[in-house]
């Protein structure tokens, strides 16, 4: 059998969705991304909702919007993907790296407060796996944290979790901004994109200009009213607005969520209960969140994953690797020298974890397949 890593559950509507858009004289940032960016303002309450072509331009028009730059530290997870480091470094700030819960592989409030500067600008909670971080508790610790010389923001990495909660909360609540990822693998996909929400309606203003060159009249807004309307540049942007013509893929998806969120649940819930008496290291499950289960990591022993990594791609299954330790790689181990005394739980879990098949369209036949292979052939290399 032939398992995919992941199929998308795009269906025939979308590709109406996008002819629609075709028709129209002009097909990037319009009235479909207006429409969606309300649809989601509505869906996480947030005054603001602002739709880019990427987690990563997002995150990094965010952090400009804030103004972040060189001197600045911005502390980040080791155990997350490089893009969450990589914005950060693009300003020209400083990363910070700190470790992780061995249980729960995020960054909690005492992680974080051990790294905590004069010169902390942003800090990065990532949702790893779809599973909240403790925003609230980061925002409390930072109000008081004696070597805060400034308001420290906080940016949610929510790319694995649009539709999980903490305590009820969803992202976006605690923090300044959360940004989320439409990218190809996500639980909501339109190929490339994302989107940015936030309550500070003076970082909403700024991120308008900083999501499209810096420039102040978006491209849409220059022919209003029929006329050619000069803009100026106040700051430096990038480029980040999401066309229409892939914003159409998401209003649907966006609808439906909620409602698919139960079966990614139970199809993570049966990997857990088939994997609960072997040798595998599994994420720690908190009780006070509901997971948006965007992937289901799997921990060996360091120096047998890769074997595992064959033996499932022999049988047929495709699996990937979330995350090897982002100080590790080396761009960064050259940047900031040998981090692996200071993150050793991120260190040890990118060199024996691997990532199973998990999505909407995965059957329950494929996945038996999936389970069996492990058992059989994995369980043997794990002892
Ligand atoms: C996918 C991902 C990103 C980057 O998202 P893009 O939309 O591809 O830029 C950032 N952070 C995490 C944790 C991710 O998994």
């Amino acid at each position: 059998m032939k398992v995919d890593f992941y199929r998308h559950a795009l269906t025939p509507a979308a590709g109406q969705a996008m002819a629609d858009v075709l028709a129209n004289a002009i097909i990037t940032t319009g009235g479909v991304c207006r429409a969606v960016e309300a649809q989601i303002a509505a869906y996480f309450t947030a005054p603001h909702a602002l739709l880019v072509n990427s987690w990563t331009n997002g995150a990094l028009a965010t952090l400009l919007a804030m103004g972040v730059g060189r001197g600045d530290e911005v502390i980040v997870p080791a155990n997350t993907f490089v893009a969450s480091a990589n914005v950060a470094e693009m300003t020209g700030a400083n990363v910070v790296f700190v470790d992780v819960d061995p249980n729960s592989l995020l960054v909690t409030p005492e992680l974080v407060a051990a790294a905590v500067t004069p010169r902390t600008r942003v800090v990065m909670p990532v949702h790893l796996y779809g599973q909240m971080c403790d925003v609230a508790g980061l925002r409390a610790m930072l109000d008081h944290h004696p070597a805060a010389t400034q308001r420290i923001r906080i940016l949610e990495d929510a790319a694995h979790c649009f539709e999980g909660t903490r305590d009820g909360v969803r992202p976006g609540r605690h923090s300044d901004a959360a940004v989320f990822s439409f990218y190809a693998t996500k639980n909501i996909t339109c190929g490339e994109g994302g989107a940015v929400i936030t309550r500070d309606g003076e970082l909403h203003a700024r991120l308008l200009e900083t999501r499209l060159h810096g420039m102040s009249a978006m491209a849409a807004d220059r022919f209003a009213g029929g006329r050619y309307n000069h803009w100026d540049m106040m700051r430096l942007g990038v480029k980040a607005n999401l066309p229409d013509l892939l914003a159409a893929l998401l209003p649907d998806q966006i609808a439906t969520i909620d409602a698919r969120l139960p079966s990614r649940q139970a199809m993570a819930e049966r990997y857990r209960k088939a994997f609960a008496d072997g040798p595998l290291r599994l994420v720690a499950k908190l009780s006070e969140c509901s997971s948006a289960e965007h992937i289901f990591p799997i921990g060996l022993s360091v120096g047998n994953r890769d074997a595992a990594i064959a033996v499932l791609n022999s049988a047929g299954i495709g699996v990937t690797v979330n995350y090897r330790s982002v100080p590790g790689t080396t761009y960064y181990r050259e940047r900031y020298g040998d981090m692996t005394g200071r993150t050793p739980i991120s260190h040890a879990w990118g060199l024996a974890t691997l990532t199973l098949p998990l999505y909407p369209g995965l059957a329950s036949a494929e996945q038996d397949y999936v389970i069996e292979m492990v058992r059989e052939r994995v369980y043997p290399l794990a002892r």
